[in-house]
């Protein structure tokens, strides 16, 4: 039996074996590294297709997306908020809890009788909070943005995807995912005009792109923005 992975000095390669393939395909992810290749396809071949490939291979791994690092919501941990960082600050209050932006110091400080509030309150004051951020910013923003392009929702609504930044339906409610808010301004904009031009396009066709680019002629900058850090926005 072949093995199932291959490991080189700087990475290891998953081998996936296909009773029906013919074709080879190296494929690089946030999960790693893997080859789909014909069943009974010679170890040697395998190992040098790996071995000319290893530069390429080292080069998309570095590009693929870091995990967000787990979070407590303590003092000292890094939040975003419109792309730029901003530092957690824990402040003891005999109240309930709140959040409370400082734009001076670039801190986002949660107060409230510390002792007694769980990571779980922690993590969803804040949230909460981004929320609220979201619902003011993004539905502003989007009157704005109607008002440049001529298209117009039926109304907006704040929600929390785990795979998508927004979504339009065929009767023109736009949904936008609050974390959105912590990517920079030009990728925000580029997320609304995406969603507001699914109102005159119900697809991903060649209008639907064409519309998009007279809006926002850079969008491919944004798009690589959200890919590249897309998984580290995750609360
Ligand atoms: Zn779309």
């Amino acid at each position: 039996m072949p093995p199932s992975h291959i490991t080189t000095e700087d990475f290891k390669v998953k081998l996936v074996t296909h009773a029906r393939r013919v074709n080879i395909t190296l494929k690089v992810s946030p999960t790693g590294v893997s080859l789909h290749i014909p069943p009974k396809l010679p170890m040697d071949i395998v190992h040098t297709l790996i071995e000319e490939k290893t530069d390429w291979i080292k080069q998309q791994l570095a590009k693929q997306p870091s995990p967000a690092p787990e979070r407590q919501w303590l003092q000292g941990e890094t939040l975003l908020l419109f792309g730029q960082a901003f530092t957690l600050q824990l402040q003891q209050k005999s109240d309930s809890p709140k959040v409370k932006l400082s734009g001076s110091d670039n801190t986002i400080t949660l107060s409230g009788r510390l002792h007694r509030i769980s990571e779980k309150t922690r993590r969803k004051t804040i949230i909460d909070w981004y929320k609220e951020q979201a619902e003011r910013y993004l539905n502003k923003r989007t009157e704005e943005l109607s008002q440049l392009t001529g298209l117009t929702p039926k109304s907006t609504t704040i929600k929390t995807y785990k795979a998508r930044w927004g979504s339009c339906d065929k009767r023109g409610h736009i949904q936008y995912n609050w974390q959105i808010m912590q990517a920079p301004p030009s990728v925000i904009d580029y997320l609304i005009i995406h969603e507001l031009c699914h109102l005159k396009h119900h697809n991903h066709g060649k209008g639907f792109w064409r519309l998009v680019t007279t809006f926002s002629p850079e969008y491919q900058r944004e798009q690589d923005w959200l890919k590249q850090h897309g998984a580290t926005l995750q609360l």
